[in-house]
């Protein structure tokens, strides 16, 4: 806490020096040469040594800080409750890990020798610009028959490396595109091959992860704070590119708002010139992601007014 509330005043003041229990700034009201401000992050306020300015470091960084600066401040001195982000850490007994057959018919096209019935899922996954490595790396699969006849089975697996949920994609012409698993959607997918010292790209579906390294598909569900991605996301604090439609922008922002609020970093990628994630190609996907916005209030502000 204390350091967060240092990191703003020194992006208010500039860098400072510890003496004993003091944090010593340059004074912006008098300028004298040495760092003469006095700043007591306990208790939230500044006395100046020399011309004995002081008052409530609120009042420093309104004065003094960007608009950014004075947004982090007020939310980390006053409008979030600190206990609700305890309590989502508080140590409830676990449910137990959600662990999921796949369907019996599913075959992976990974494998050698595989039946004729593969070539219709294999072009399927040709024409989505699904590389045969992707195949592999992702453990593709396909039912020929049964409840998912006709459709690619993309598994996801958690950290311990079970199936824990499976997408299953029409590939025939089953009117319904996507027909979920009998259980949770509160996974993480594919939770086994995230890289969580790397960036993490959060993505509407998992044909559009199939595009971004390192991504995770929202599977359509809303990021909210209850949800198993979004506390792993506030415990292992990653770089965050948020590249979802841009027909649902409102819920980008909404979801982009909770996690500045949690004080991450989340980088937004234009998707407003494309279809989705999934139609581009993974060049045209990781130029979109140099080119993406680091959020902020300002720029919140800015898209909810154009949008
Ligand atoms: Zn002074």
């Amino acid at each position: 806490m204390n350091l967060k509330k240092l990191v703003i005043i020194q992006d208010t003041l500039g860098t400072f020096y510890k003496s004993k229990n003091e944090h010593l700034f340059l004074c912006p009201f008098c300028k004298h040469h040495k760092k003469k401000m006095s700043v007591n992050v306990d208790r939230d306020v500044f006395k100046c040594w020399v011309c004995d300015t002081k008052g409530g470091i609120s009042y420093l960084v309104k004065r003094f800080g960007t608009s950014e600066n004075q947004y982090q401040w007020e939310l980390i001195t006053q409008k979030i409750d600190m206990s609700s982000i305890e309590t989502m850490f508080e140590n409830k007994p676990e449910a137990p890990k959600q662990t999921i057959a796949l369907p019996k018919e599913y075959v992976c096209l990974a494998k050698k020798g595989l039946p004729y019935s593969a070539r219709e899922p294999f072009v399927y996954l040709a024409t989505r610009g699904v590389s045969r490595r992707d195949i592999l790396y992702f453990k593709i699969g396909y039912c020929e028959t049964g409840p998912y006849k006709k459709r690619i089975i993309i598994p996801s697996f958690n950290e311990d490396g079970d199936c824990d949920y499976f997408i299953a994609r029409s590939y025939g012409t089953d009117w319904l595109k996507y027909k979920n698993p009998p259980t949770s959607k509160n996974v993480i997918f594919n939770d086994l091959l995230i890289d969580w010292n790397n960036s993490v790209t959060l993505v509407e579906g998992m044909f559009d992860a199939l595009k971004i390294k390192n991504s995770i598909p929202l599977l359509g569900s809303t990021l909210n704070e209850k949800t198993k991605l979004f506390k792993k996301l506030v415990t292992r604090q990653p770089k965050i590119y948020i590249a979802l439609d841009h027909d649902v922008i409102s819920k980008s922002l909404k979801v982009i708002s909770t996690m500045i609020e949690y004080g991450l970093k989340v980088y937004r990628l234009d998707t407003s010139k494309i279809e989705d994630i999934g139609s581009v190609t993974k060049q045209e996907a990781e130029y979109l992601k140099e080119n993406s916005t680091l959020m902020n209030v300002e720029n919140m502000l800015k898209l909810q007014w154009r949008n």
